[in-house]
């Protein structure tokens, strides 16, 4: 009974429904409770009537609950939010952002198989593909992210995903993800999209054309720095896969996170476009200071992709990089000056964090890989939060101070 409680309303009701609707309503069943807010079911297993309900159960002739690993309700809940607001048929949550990429990958290649990958993602994201997809027999290429010529180029006759990350961190390139589509159907590999950076909120991939999204839900899907998570979703044929994958290796979701992400995406897009109204202020207003370089933000009419990104994204996002004159040093300074921002390198937080790519996130690569990467000794990254605006002005002056 607990499912049906407001199930119907809630189905009928949410058709043709708008995005802030969606993130506040979809997915929710109310128990016999009542409860406004979602409820949270913090159970391991679930009980039957009888013996034959419990056989009918685990052979899926009947719906419902079996194990907290396969489904929960509150779990189910925030997969249903997601799938509504990304435009996917399907959506399944894991324990991290990088769970969601492991199970696409584990799910979707097998041994023998070419991926493609674009050459500024998460550097987790790289370790994973370099250091253990490798060694299970999956061949992993680099490719530049905004070079659709060369993704072409580097397909093989085995290719079987393509996976970017638009926009890219730190340095905010972007790839046509509808030209990439069609170049990835027409080789017959499928692509899949990091979704992370700019949320359903700014741009929804899979109406682009793209196979399957993934997050890191712990960014700005949580957005108050809370959680771990993630979350995968595409189409119902592909999503089969990734959750038979997840069920039987069991990086699932946690229902208190779950919880957590269902009262984040509540508030998604006034955050995100709050995030982004104060980013486009202070890229502007960066741009101007004597002692910057060059200000890396697609708002800026600078940015060399610029129209693809007023295409593409609702708005262009929360992270702000720059470099500053006078190299490392001068980086740290500026860093070091700092008094409120957050000296650390997460990001999709209300607190806005300050950090060095090159000794931190991209520390382990080369100075070579640094170097094609595009991430100098003079990079700063800001991923703005939601303070006032002139405090975090006040703030980066005082880094701008001891340039
Ligand atoms: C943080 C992040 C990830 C990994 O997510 P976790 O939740 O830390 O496992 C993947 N992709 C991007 C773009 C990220 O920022």
């Amino acid at each position: 009974m607990t499912q049906e409680w407001d199930a119907g309303r809630l189905d009928s009701d949410l058709q043709g429904v708008g995005f802030d609707t969606l993130a506040v309503r979809a997915g929710q069943r109310r128990t016999p409770e009542g409860e406004h807010s979602e409820a949270i079911f913090p159970t391991s297993s679930y009980v039957f009537r009888t013996a034959a309900d419990a056989a009918a159960r685990f052979a899926g002739e009947v719906p419902g609950n079996v194990y907290s690993r396969y489904t929960n309700p509150t779990v189910r809940t925030f997969e249903e939010r997601i799938a509504a607001l990304e435009g996917a048929e399907q959506a399944v949550a894991t324990a991290s952002g990088m769970s969601a990429i492991l199970s696409i990958v584990m799910s979707l290649c097998s041994a023998g198989d070419h991926v493609l990958v674009s050459r500024s993602v998460f550097g987790s994201t790289i370790s994973l593909f370099e250091k253990y997809l490798k060694r299970f027999g999956v061949q992993v290429d680099y490719v530049a992210l905004a070079d659709l010529q060369a993704w072409e180029a580097a397909c093989l006759p085995n290719t079987k995903l393509l996976f970017v990350e638009s926009p890219s961190n730190p340095l905010a390139e972007l790839v046509d993800i509808a030209a990439l589509a069609e170049i990835a159907h027409s080789k017959g590999a499928l692509l899949a999209v990091d979704n992370c950076f700019c949320t359903p909120a700014l741009q929804q991939p899979i109406k682009l054309g793209a196979d399957i999204i993934m997050h890191s839900a712990t960014k700005y899907i949580d957005g108050q720095g809370r959680g771990m998570g993630g979350v995968v979703a595409g189409k119902a044929a592909l999503m089969k896969e990734v959750v038979g994958f997840l069920r039987t290796a069991g990086p699932t979701l946690s229902p208190f996170n779950a919880w957590i992400f269902l009262k984040g995406l509540e508030t998604l897009r006034v955050r995100m476009q709050a995030h982004c109204a104060s980013a486009q202020q202070l890229a502007e207003w960066l741009e101007q200071q004597p002692g910057i370089e060059h200000v890396y933000y697609a708002g800026l009419p600078s940015h060399p992709q610029h129209d693809l990104a007023k295409r593409q994204q609702s708005a262009f996002g929360a992270v702000v990089s720059f470099e500053v004159k006078g190299g490392k040093e001068a980086a740290w300074r500026f860093i070091d000056a700092t008094r409120m921002i957050s000296i650390t390198t997460n990001l999709g937080d209300t607190k806005t964090t300050i950090a060095h790519p090159a000794t931190t996130s991209h520390g382990r690569l080369s100075p070579q890989e640094r170097a094609s990467a595009g991430i100098s000794d003079s990079l700063i990254r800001v991923a703005v939060g939601l303070e006032d605006l002139v405090d975090l002005k006040a703030d980066l002056a005082r880094g701008l101070a001891v340039l």
